[in-house]
């Protein structure tokens, strides 16, 4: 834990009008509160290429060569001095020798001649224009060229994509295959990332099992430990599993001690609404700090956000569903901001027509699984995946987007247009 990230106790969001009975916290505005508090990690470690995958640049990199480092050919064809083009009708010229790709020309071209070229081969001295293979006759070493080129045509110049020194990636850019290309392409083949985030999970609940042993009467599987895992480790991050807490005030004071001592964040499951045996806010409350409770989304109400010592907080509901949503919804991009990454990529919302009837009732926005599929005509139509209750993971698994209802909408009727987040992306 470095100093950045300790607690700052003049922070705003400590849970004014948001506790037990408080009003509900729009979802941009708990996003806002969550991002507001978020510090990012600052220790950095040097790692090669591939390790770089996922993680986020430390330091800005600079191109430490010129891209490309000499001039070359866009085309496979054949190289010459643009003055000797023909203006009208056709020339024909000497073909002295050929220039490959890392295998340039070695001799000279003189004028009336021409040198066989290959894509990314180097453009010889003496030439500055390439006319493509496509568009000559050749016969023999004579090739033969009609007039309507233009001079310099087909020929990369020396820095054309990025000269050396030019910035080439912004420090708190997370590292997409893309960047892995270009840090490559600009010569450098070990960057500065920030250190991975580490993250501790458990379950709240007398109820759950893990998987593998029977169920007695009123027990269950702890399926969120497995959903929580699958989009912690989708981020890149280090999963530190505490497993299942027994609803009791002692189990969950061990947990959340086990957690913060390890763990830059913590996030729980369950254990988070005013039930009995709902043990998470109250130990947040008189051991650690706790922000907002109720978010104005469905599923995904309960929610809690704060600190327990130097770790992030995050409480999820029980629900599996509820869990899901409020993930991508507060915890991903808190998560994201953690690890130090800038500009995060705006959510894709796509717009639809609803196929199917939605049942919503107004002051909540809602998250509902639906499948979004694109007509032949281009269109894009999203029907309901199935039972839309918080704790039906099957149409959860069956969807491919969240269909986000606002706030103060009710009923969709088949036919209405609604605004569609595809996973594809998200997660
Ligand atoms: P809670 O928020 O603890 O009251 O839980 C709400 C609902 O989610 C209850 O029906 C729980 O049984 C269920 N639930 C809680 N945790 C899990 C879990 N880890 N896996 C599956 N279901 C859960
Ligand atoms: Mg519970």
């Amino acid at each position: 834990m470095t100093e950045a990230r300790q607690p700052d106790p003049a922070s705003p969001d400590s849970c004014a009008g948001t506790g037990h009975g408080g009003q509900l916290l729009r979802l941009d505005e708990a996003r806002e509160r969550i991002l507001a508090d978020v510090v990012p990690v600052t220790e950095r470690e040097d790692v090669g290429l591939r390790d770089a995958l996922g993680r986020v640049l430390a330091s800005a990199v600079h191109a430490t060569v010129d891209v490309p480092s000499h001039r070359s050919s866009a085309m496979d064809g054949y190289a010459l001095a643009g003055q000797d083009l023909p203006s009208s009708g056709e020339a024909a010229f000497e073909l002295v020798g050929k220039s490959l790709a890392g295998r340039p020309f070695a001799g000279r071209v003189g004028r009336g001649q021409c040198v066989r070229i290959m894509t990314g081969a180097p453009v010889p001295e003496a030439t500055d224009t390439v006319v493509m293979q496509e568009q000559v006759r050749v016969d023999g070493n004579r090739v033969v060229i009609e007039a309507g080129h233009r001079v310099g045509q087909h020929v990369r110049a020396v820095g054309e994509d990025m000269h050396r020194g030019d910035l080439a990636i912004g420090a708190g850019t997370l590292l997409h295959p893309a960047q892995l290309g270009l840090l490559a392409a600009v010569g450098v083949g070990q960057v500065a990332v920030l250190r991975r985030v580490r993250v501790a999970t458990f379950s709240t609940g007398d109820e759950l099992r893990p998987v593998g042993e029977s169920l007695a009467l009123g027990q269950i599987y702890d399926s969120n430990r497995y959903s929580l895992y699958g989009m912690l480790a989708r981020l890149g991050l280090e999963v530190i599993d505490l497993g299942v807490v027994p609803d009791s005030r002692e189990d969950t004071i061990r947990a959340f001690e086990a957690a913060a001592t390890r763990a830059d964040a913590i996030v729980s499951s369950g254990g988070v609404s005013v039930g009995e045996a709902d043990y998470v806010t109250e130990t947040l409350e008189r051991h650690g700090r706790i922000g907002f409770w109720k978010v104005a989304i469905k599923p995904g109400k309960p929610i809690a956000f704060g600190r327990y010592g130097p770790a992030y907080f995050f409480g999820l509901p029980g629900n599996p569903v509820a869990v899901m949503v409020t993930f991508y919804q507060l915890v991903q991009p808190a998560l994201r901001a953690l690890m130090g990454a800038v500009r995060p990529d705006p959510p894709i919302l796509v717009r639809a027509t609803c196929e199917t009837r939605l049942r919503k009732a107004p002051g909540r926005m809602e998250f509902q699984r639906g499948v979004l599929e694109r007509q032949p005509s281009g269109a894009y139509t999203v029907r309901s995946s199935g039972h839309q209750g918080s704790g039906v993971l099957h149409s959860m698994s069956e969807a491919n987007c969240f269909i986000v209802l606002p706030l103060e909408g009710g009923d969709v009727e088949p036919g209405a247009e609604v605004q569609v987040q595809p996973f594809a992306g998200l997660v």
